[in-house]
């Protein structure tokens, strides 16, 4: 089917690093009836036009008809289920981007969500709503949401009022700590907002003094990097850890957005690292760190090569967005009620499971 085919050209353009890391992003298209939506843990470079989940919109729309439910956890397993349950043999067996209600609501044809570090140098950033009116009028700003059905009830009802207000809806959505929705009749209307996005953004952080990306620094000499697995595998205690590590970078001093966390954890471990660093860390924290910073570089770790690799990237996306935010304010982290959320989402473990797991969906 053709609009298959457009869809899934338009993921691997919007696929790549500058946009999206890991399995996050969603893409979809639509009529009247039908919503095929990109599957949970299929990254956007790698999706083929029989991967779309195709999703009855009459069973969707239910979703939003249906009284929300009190306790948010709950609230996410209704609808994962209602999502399932929607599901038409002519798709993928895939499980639906929780996303997918959202890209329900839009009426446009075609929707690219996707994360760029350069949109989320603003999103992140304490004057990122100020910023997004200024450069941005037409686009459709919400503040941070819990992802998931959550955000897409929130999101109808901030579409539904700027259509009233404006006799259109959106073609952009941008979400704080997030990234952004981008919606078309075609697929040139997707790639339009997009340049002009990027380019206005590449625009502000230019003017800014503020470079695009992170300099790239020599990674660890082959002795230090020996050594520090070396004290990751004794104070982790674990023979079969998988490591990677590169060049300094500054550390992210916080969580930036939920993919941050997925990926990367809410926190990352700052200089020497000893026992007594990690279980001051965990003591903290909860959990065992997943990212190291010394002087003389970055180490990653897993439980395979791919976590250890995802950890990394992340961390250093989280790095160059804190680093953009400068151009509006600074950084603004997730408070700990939304990173908690974040911690304790099944859904998200899934997707990351998938990623990791599926040979295909490794990115
Ligand atoms: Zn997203």
């Amino acid at each position: 089917m053709h609009l298959l085919k457009t869809i899934t050209e338009l993921s691997h353009e919007f696929g790549t690093s500058e946009y999206v890391l890991g399995g996050g992003g969603n893409t979809s298209v639509k009529d009247a009836e039908t919503l095929w939506v990109k599957p949970s843990g299929v990254t956007l470079i790698d999706l083929r036009p029989e991967d779309f989940v195709a999703l009855d919109r009459a069973q969707v729309r239910r979703l939003f008809e249906a009284a929300a439910v009190e306790d948010a956890v709950k609230r996410e397993v209704v609808a994962k289920e209602t999502l399932l349950a929607a599901r038409r043999p002519e798709g993928s067996s895939g499980r639906p981007s929780v996303e997918a209600p959202l890209h329900h609501i839009f009426p446009q044809r075609f929707v690219v969500h996707t994360h760029p570090a350069l949109v989320n140098g603003l999103t992140c950033a304490q004057r990122g709503a100020e910023a997004c009116a200024r450069l941005f009028p037409d686009i459709l700003w919400m503040p941070y949401c819990d992802p998931g059905y959550t955000l897409s009830r929130e999101a109808e009802r901030a579409i539904d009022e700027y259509t009233r207000r404006h006799g259109c809806p959106p073609s952009v959505l941008m979400i704080q700590n997030h990234g952004i929705f981008v919606a078309g009749d075609s697929p040139d209307d997707i790639r339009t907002d997009y340049r002009r996005l990027m380019e206005t953004l590449r625009g502000e952080y230019r003017a800014a003094g503020l470079e695009c990306d992170l300099p790239t620094t020599p990674p660890p000499n082959g002795e230090t990097d020996r050594r520090m697995r070396g004290i990751l595998r004794e104070v982790l205690s674990k023979d079969v850890l998988q490591v990677q590590s590169c060049g300094p970078f500054s550390p992210p001093r916080g969580p930036l957005s939920p993919d941050h966390i997925v990926y990367a954890r809410s926190f990352v471990h700052v200089g020497p690292v000893t026992a007594a660093s990690v279980s001051d860390f965990r003591h903290r924290h909860g959990y065992a760190p997943r990212v190291f910073f010394t002087d003389d570089g970055v180490w990653s770790v897993g439980d395979n090569e791919n976590e250890a690799r995802l950890a990394l990237m992340f961390a250093r996306d989280g790095a160059r967005v804190q680093y953009l935010t400068a151009a509006f304010g600074g950084p603004q982290y997730l408070s700990d009620r939304a990173r908690a959320f974040i911690e304790n989402w099944e859904v998200e473990h899934y997707r990351r499971r998938v990623a990791l797991e599926g040979g295909r969906s490794t990115p």
